[in-house]
């Protein structure tokens, strides 16, 4: 069929369709109306003359122009393997991956990955475009005919408030997970309260509600934003947490518009339990005398990442015969912290190296004067050693004046969401209603 025939064709369909809606609408929603059919159609074929077709676009490219095939990358198969049946040759294939270079290393396709190739509808049915898409978000335009390249697109990323709330049985992981949250919505919970709670000591009947950010492409989820808003029940206290932008970065207050964040993470792994204090005086179980510890003991399994307490610049890393494998890090002119007895330091970590808190330091380990796994943990305050466990930390900044109005308006929105979010009756609540 010529060009002519297709708009010819085009323009039949698509009049009848409009016809057919606007007799549907006609009939049912405004059946009062009493205008003639015959001329309604008239009047829409000269409106549909008016408007020109739009091409439909499939990663920006005209898809009807195309014949266009979807496909996964099959095991150790490659662009070559995957162009060269569809009349590309090997020298604008080389080009091509010459030309991407910068862009998107071609030896990066990996199996099992969505491509989608466009065809010429002719006979020839030479490929013109493929499309490979690393992940959720992104994908990768390699044209094919003219100019021998690739372009990374990023998917449009849609960002919806969602809320999340639970009661906890075992574990928040476990309660976040029954109630539809994902391990890195946890995480983030961890993250917001690491001063306030201590998330190994969690209670049955503990308690949370979140309003958060919930990222989808396509009506996919890929994924979580910001935690916006938490309301924490723990212990007996509530604990609340608004996220604000103080124009300096981003934080997390509570109520009153102080910082949830302190100077220090309260531990630096997560561990089985404290198998020794900090004491000026204790038995040494491997020297078999009575010595100082000047530390705090955490019992964890072999290979648990030690996290810097935090931000800072390693001072010291590296091994000797007490200490085993160990790194200190200064934070700042009072604090210095020492972590002890590890299996290995972490990759990059060594003398200078700037790390920020909660960054993975090294993992737990038994090297050095130890009995068994466990991390050493030493605390200094101007040069002396503290007991970490005791040593009283400042808080970090509070909302500023200047933005307390703010801040005042984002708490009552939030507050108000949260306080709609209403635990259903617990099953001995229903059983007394009865
Ligand atoms: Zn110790």
């Amino acid at each position: 069929m010529n060009k002519k025939g297709i708009a010819a064709l085009v323009f039949v369909l698509l009049s009848t369709g409009i016809y057919l809606i606007s007799t549907q609408v006609d009939s049912s929603e405004f059946a009062s109306s009493k205008k003639p059919k015959q001329k309604a159609a008239e009047i829409i074929m000269d409106t549909v003359e008016a408007i020109p077709v739009a091409p439909k676009l499939l990663f920006g490219i005209p898809a009807d122009s195309f014949e266009v095939v979807e496909s996964q990358i099959k095991r150790n198969e490659n662009l070559s393997e995957i162009l060269i049946p569809h009349n590309v040759s090997f020298a604008a294939i080389a080009e091509l991956a010459k030309n991407s270079k910068e862009v998107f290393d071609v030896r990066r396709m990996a199996a099992n990955k969505k491509i989608t190739l466009f065809f010429d509808k002719d006979s020839t049915r030479k490929a013109r475009y493929l499309v490979y898409e690393p992940n959720l978000t992104e994908y990768v335009v390699f044209n094919l005919h003219d100019s021998l390249g690739a372009k990374l697109h990023q998917k449009e990323v849609t960002v919806e408030e969602k809320t999340i709330y639970g009661t906890i049985n075992s574990s928040l992981a476990e309660s976040v997970a029954e109630a539809g949250g994902s391990p890195a919505l946890t995480s983030l919970l961890v993250d917001v309260y690491a001063w306030q709670i201590d998330f190994f000591r969690i209670q049955k009947g503990d308690w949370y509600k979140v309003i958060y950010e919930e990222k989808s492409v396509e009506g996919e989820t890929v994924g979580v934003g910001r935690i916006l808003a938490v309301q924490f029940g723990h212990d007996g206290h509530e604990f609340q947490a608004f996220y604000f932008d103080q124009g300096s970065g981003t934080d997390y207050f509570d109520e009153e518009g102080n910082s949830l964040r302190k100077a220090f993470l309260k531990a630096p792994l997560n561990f089985t339990r404290i198998s020794s204090r900090y004491s000026p005086r204790r038995f040494h179980p491997v020297q078999k005398r009575w010595k100082a510890h000047l530390g705090t003991d955490y019992a964890a399994p072999k290979g648990t990442p030690i996290r810097t307490v935090g931000d800072g610049v390693i001072v010291e890393a590296g091994y000797n015969g007490g200490n085993g494998n160990y790194v200190k890090v200064r934070h700042n002119g009072t604090y210095t912290t020492q972590y002890l007895h590890m299996s290995k330091i972490a990759q990059g970590i060594k003398s200078g190296t700037r790390v920020t808190q909660g960054q993975t330091i090294g993992y737990v380990g038994s090297t050095g004067l130890a009995t068994g796994p466990h991390l050493c943990f030493r605390f200094w305050k101007n040069g002396k050693q503290v007991d970490a466990l005791k040593v009283e930390l400042p808080p970090s900044e509070p909302i500023d004046p200047k933005n307390l109005n703010a801040f005042e308006e984002v708490k009552a929105q939030y507050a108000q969401k949260l306080a709609t979010i209403e635990f259903p009756p617990q099953p001995m609540e229903l059983q007394a209603a009865l």
